[in-house]
C-alpha cells in the first residue's frame, strides 16, 4: 500500500514537472528576442555623428527595428558563424536627435505571423549635447590616455601618462572609458576612474602658447611653455637624430621667441611646429644619442619639460640603479610544476643582482626587499620620486604549455631599447636560449619616461628545464651577474655613442 501511494505520488510529481517544463517552453516561445545589445556592449554616451550600433538575437525571418522604426538587417548564416536570427543595425546620430536621457534602448522584433517582442539593452545609452561641452580633469599621478578600447591584463595600450588636473573634452563613453577629443581628428580614451567630470558651463580646452623659457640647473635641462590651461599632451623620443617630440593638444602658437639661457647641457637647437591649428609640436633635439629620460608636468598652467642628462660618469661606480623584484606578498605570480613561486624567484635573483651591483660600487634602490605586496602604482611612484639612473624589473615567464623556454627582455620605448638589448644579450650567455626581445611592451613599470628601463623575463617557470635553473642559487647568481654585465654594456654603449654627429662642433667647445 505504502508502495502504491508512493508510485501515485511520484507520477503526480512527474506530471507536475512536465507541466512546468511545458509552461517554461511556452514562455520561451513567447520571447522572440533572446538578446538585445549595443555594439560595443556597455554604457554608451554618444555625440552627434557617432554611429549607434545594435544587435538582436532572436527568431529568424522577422523584421527588427529600433529608435522609432530604424530597421535592422538579418545576417545570412554565413555572416553570423552559422547562427540564424542575428539582426544588426546602425544609426548615425544627428544633432536634432533625442534619446531618452540615459535609458536602456528598446529593440523590437516582428514576425510575419504577427507575433512581436521588444527587449531593452542591459546598459543605458545617452546622447551628449554638443552645445554643452562635457569636461573632465585628470585625477591621480597615473592618469593616462589609451589609444582605444582594448583591455587585457596589461590594461589596454597606453598613449602615455598625464599630470593631474589636465583638462579633457569628453565626447563619449563606452563602458568604463571616456572618449576624449584632443584636437581636430585626434581622439583618445581615458579610464572613467582616472578623471573627474566637471559641472557644465566650461569651454572646449584651448590655449595660446607663451614664449618659452629654457634653462638648465645643476641636475636637469628645462623647457617652460606658458599656457592658460593645463592641456593634454603626448610625447616620444625619435631617433636619428635623437629628439624629444611633444604634441600639446588644443594649443596654438603665440610663441614669439625661445630664450635659451645658460646652464643647458642636454638640449640642442629646440624649435616648434604647428602641424595643425590646434596641435602645437615641440621638437627638442638631444645632444646625446642615448636619451636618459624626461618628465612632463605642469607648474600652475605652465607646461614644464624636465630633460635628464646622462649620468656624469657612464660607469657603475656611484650610479643609482633601481631593481624591481616582480610580484610579492599576495601577488604570487606564476607557479612552476615543482611549486616554485615567481615572487620568491624574482626576489632571490634581485637580491643577487643587488649584491653584484653593490660589489661593483653602484648604489641600489630596491622596490621591495621582502615578500611584501606592492602595487605597480606604488612602485612607479617610488621610482619617479627617487629618479634612478635606470631600472631593471625582474620576472619569470610562464605559458599554458611546457614547451616554451628561454630568456627574453622587454621595453616600451625605442629610446630605452639599448638597455633591454644589452640585458638580453648577456642573459643568453648564461646558456639560456633567446626567446625574443619585445618592444612596445605596455607594462606599468615600462611606462615611465623618466629613466631608461627594461624588464627581464629571466626564464620560463612553466618549462621544467627552465624551472630547475630558476630555482638553483648558482644559476640565479649567474643570471644576476649577466644582468649586471648587461647594464655595464649599456653604459659602455652610451659612452661610445656619445654626442650626435651634427652637434659635434658644439660638443667640442664643451
Ligand atoms: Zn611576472
Amino acid at each position: 500500500m505504502a508502495q502504491k501511494t508512493s508510485t501515485a505520488k511520484s507520477s503526480n510529481w512527474i506530471a507536475c514537472v512536465a507541466a512546468l517544463l511545458l509552461l517554461g517552453q511556452a514562455a520561451q516561445a513567447q520571447r522572440l528576442i533572446r538578446k538585445a545589445e549595443t555594439i560595443p556592449v556597455g554604457e554608451l554616451w554618444l555625440s552627434p555623428g557617432d554611429a549607434l550600433q545594435v544587435r538582436v538575437l532572436g527568431e529568424p525571418g522577422g523584421q527588427a527595428s529600433f529608435l522609432n522604426g530604424q530597421p535592422l538587417t538579418e545576417l545570412s548564416p554565413e555572416q553570423a558563424q552559422g547562427v540564424r536570427g542575428v539582426y544588426q543595425g546602425t544609426y548615425q546620430l544627428r544633432p536634432t536627435d533625442t534619446l531618452s536621457e540615459g535609458q536602456p534602448l528598446w529593440l523590437h522584433l516582428r514576425l510575419p505571423d504577427g507575433r512581436h517582442d521588444s527587449l531593452q539593452t542591459a546598459f543605458p545609452v545617452r546622447l551628449l549635447n554638443p552645445n554643452q561641452p562635457l569636461l573632465a580633469v585628470t585625477k591621480g599621478a597615473l592618469s593616462h590616455l589609451n589609444y582605444g578600447l582594448g583591455d587585457d591584463r596589461l590594461g589596454g595600450a597606453k598613449i602615455g601618462y598625464l599630470d593631474s588636473l589636465v583638462l579633457l573634452h569628453v565626447t563619449g563613453r563606452v563602458a568604463d572609458q571616456y572618449r576624449v577629443r584632443l584636437a581636430e581628428g585626434h581622439y583618445a580614451w581615458s579610464p572613467v576612474t582616472g578623471v573627474r567630470l566637471l559641472p557644465p558651463g566650461g569651454f572646449v580646452p584651448a590655449s595660446l602658447t607663451g614664449s618659452w623659457s629654457v634653462r638648465g640647473d645643476s641636475l636637469y635641462d628645462y623647457v617652460r611653455v606658458p599656457l592658460t590651461q593645463r592641456l593634454p599632451y603626448r610625447s616620444q623620443v625619435l631617433q636619428n637624430p635623437t629628439r624629444l617630440v611633444i604634441d600639446v593638444f588644443g594649443a596654438t602658437s603665440n610663441t614669439n621667441w625661445i630664450t635659451q639661457r645658460d646652464g643647458l647641457r642636454e638640449l640642442g637647437a629646440i624649435y616648434y611646429e604647428q602641424p595643425q591649428p590646434d596641435v602645437f609640436r615641440m621638437v627638442l633635439p638631444l645632444r646625446h644619442r642615448q636619451s636618459w629620460g624626461y618628465h612632463i608636468g605642469y607648474e600652475q598652467n605652465t607646461l614644464v619639460v624636465q630633460v635628464a642628462r646622462p649620468p656624469a660618469k657612464l660607469r657603475l661606480k656611484g650610479l643609482l640603479v633601481a631593481i624591481d623584484a616582480g610580484h610579492g606578498g599576495t601577488n604570487v605570480g606564476a607557479i612552476g610544476a615543482s611549486g616554485a613561486r615567481e615572487k620568491d624567484l624574482t626576489l632571490a635573483i634581485a637580491q643577487q643582482l643587488r649584491q653584484e651591483l653593490e660589489r661593483r660600487g653602484a648604489r641600489v634602490l630596491m622596490t621591495r626587499e621582502t615578500d611584501a605586496s606592492l602595487e605597480i602604482a606604488e612602485r612607479v611612484a617610488l621610482l619617479r620620486r627617487r629618479r634612478p639612473a635606470l631600472l631593471v624589473s625582474i620576472h619569470v615567464n610562464s605559458t599554458g604549455g611546457t614547451t616554451a623556454r628561454g630568456t627574453s627582455a622587454f621595453y616600451r620605448y625605442t629610446a630605452f631599447r639599448p638597455l633591454a638589448e644589452a640585458l638580453y644579450g648577456r642573459m643568453q650567455e648564461t646558456g639560456l636560449p633567446g626567446w625574443g626581445l619585445v618592444g612596445n611592451f605596455n607594462f606599468g613599470l615600462n611606462g615611465p619616461t623618466e629613466y631608461p628601463n627594461a624588464l627581464v623575463e629571466t626564464a620560463f617557470i612553466s618549462n621544467p628545464e627552465d624551472e630547475k635553473l630558476l630555482t638553483d642559487p648558482i644559476r640565479q647568481e649567474q643570471m644576476a651577474k649577466a644582468m649586471s654585465a648587461g647594464i655595464d654594456d649599456f653604459l659602455k654603449a652610451a659612452r661610445k655613442k656619445g654626442l650626435r654627429g651634427w652637434l659635434s662642433k658644439q660638443a667640442a667647445t664643451e
